[in-house]
């Protein structure tokens, strides 16, 4: 992984997890197109200083598997629409993002032909080596699992140095700071505080475990503030980080 990195602290390949409902944006589901042009113009500052950008995006603006399965649904099925779900963000994405001048690449785990490229491992290296930025759908392609998992999963696989989750608040904390007041922001976890913690949801346990054992750094951090994801792959100290 050391060949990623660049000099000046900057990572060189990344992998930023975005959420559907970092992608609803101002909405409380479906697609905000508007926020999606400023997460492309934000990732446009890091993608043209040569930092490779892959992203991985969820599809709970529209779908969660385990929320819908069941009365009829099975958990498989479920899931599958769930994937389909994070196809169809990415399919919006990748426009927007080649709208706003992004070499882009959309890849899938769930086979949609006519749609998307298959996510195959050399063909997104090639991309990403090309200064492609990869945006990535279907997860792992597998049922029962997230796409902060897939996130995690997808990192390790393409060699990325970190894995940035982006989210609405600015790192992990004690208590919900939304209903808190006086809950305590971490500024470093270990993999085995954030497991352990069940007040800690802010990642899935499971991306978390794999995180662990193949000793990725997760940063979470809030990727609604203008210039916080140059900061976080500039190593710079937002967030929380888990390593
Ligand atoms: N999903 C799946 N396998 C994966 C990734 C996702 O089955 O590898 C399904 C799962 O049902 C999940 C849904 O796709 O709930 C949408 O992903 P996620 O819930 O992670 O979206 P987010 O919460 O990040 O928006």
């Amino acid at each position: 992984m050391l060949e990623y990195l660049l000099v000046a602290n900057s990572y060189k390949r990344v992998l930023l997890k975005i959420s559907g409902e970092q992608l609803a944006g101002k909405y409380d589901s479906g697609f905000d197109n508007e926020h999606a042009v400023w997460l492309a113009k934000e990732v446009k500052k890091v993608a043209e200083e040569g930092v490779q950008v892959v992203i991985m995006v969820g599809g709970g603006n529209m779908v969660r598997g385990a929320q819908i399965a069941g009365s009829g649904i099975q958990r498989v099925t479920a899931d599958h629409m769930g994937m389909l779900a994070t196809l169809i963000n990415a399919l919006a994405l990748t426009d927007v993002f080649e709208s706003e001048g992004i070499k882009t690449r959309c890849l899938s785990n769930i086979f949609a032909d006519q749609v998307a490229e298959k996510f195959v491992h050399r063909l997104a290296n090639k991309h990403l080596q090309k200064g492609r930025v990869c945006i990535l759908a279907g997860g792992t392609g597998r049922p029962y699992v997230t796409t902060d998992t897939a996130a995690v999963n997808l990192a390790l696989e393409l060699g990325c140095d970190i894995v940035l989750k982006a989210t609405k608040v600015d790192g992990v904390y004690d208590k919900d700071p939304t209903k808190n007041p006086d809950a305590k922001k971490y500024e470093t976890l270990s993999y085995q505080q954030a497991l352990e913690n069940p007040a800690i949801k802010i990642m899935d346990k499971a991306a978390l475990g794999l995180a662990m054992e193949h000793d990725i750094s997760i940063l979470i951090f809030d990727a609604l503030k203008q210039g916080n994801i140059q900061s976080a792959i500039e190593g710079e100290a937002v967030g929380t980080r888990i390593s």
